[in-house]
């Protein structure tokens, strides 16, 4: 008996937790929710990143992790912002629901950012994260001289 309670007060726990989280996201326009929520894609050559050129970090829309840094965006003229990179553990890869894409979201809250593309050649990393603007948040941000290995 004593052992069933302990699992309600878990889950009642674990619940209460879950909905505190979503909480602490920040909130969303309708034309955001389209593609933050419901894996939409914003019209092509219409977002306010696709053709940023400053230096800073690109966060989650929702949950403001840090996803992509300026020194890893390039130019594929596909119209949407692209990198060739993103930071360390911050986007997680999955099957696409068409069956032959890689979609790509954030590993913080799951927001659906876009999709990944590897073989093209545009860049030495070979690898095209294609990001809708609208699941971003660019701080300009003094990025450290480094690292990135270019
Ligand atoms: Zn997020």
């Amino acid at each position: 008996m004593k052992a069933i309670y302990l699992l309600i007060i878990t889950l009642f726990i674990s619940v209460n937790m879950n909905a505190q989280d979503s909480t602490k996201y920040n909130k969303l326009t309708p034309a955001e929710e389209r593609v933050i929520v419901y894996k939409g894609t914003e019209a092509p050559f219409s977002g306010e990143y696709y053709l940023l050129d400053k230096e800073g970090v690109y966060r989650c829309k929702r949950c403001n992790a840090p996803l992509y840094k300026s020194s890893d965006k390039f130019d594929a003229h596909c119209g949407w912002p692209s990198f060739d990179d993103a930071i360390k553990g911050a986007v997680l890869r999955k099957p696409d629901a068409d069956g032959h894409r890689t979609e790509i979201v954030c590993a913080k809250c799951g927001a659906h950012l876009g999709h990944v593309f590897e073989g093209e050649h545009f860049t030495k990393k070979n690898t095209r994260h294609c990001v809708n603007s609208v699941s971003l948040i660019f701080e300009p941000v003094k990025l450290p001289t480094d690292t990135t290995g270019k």
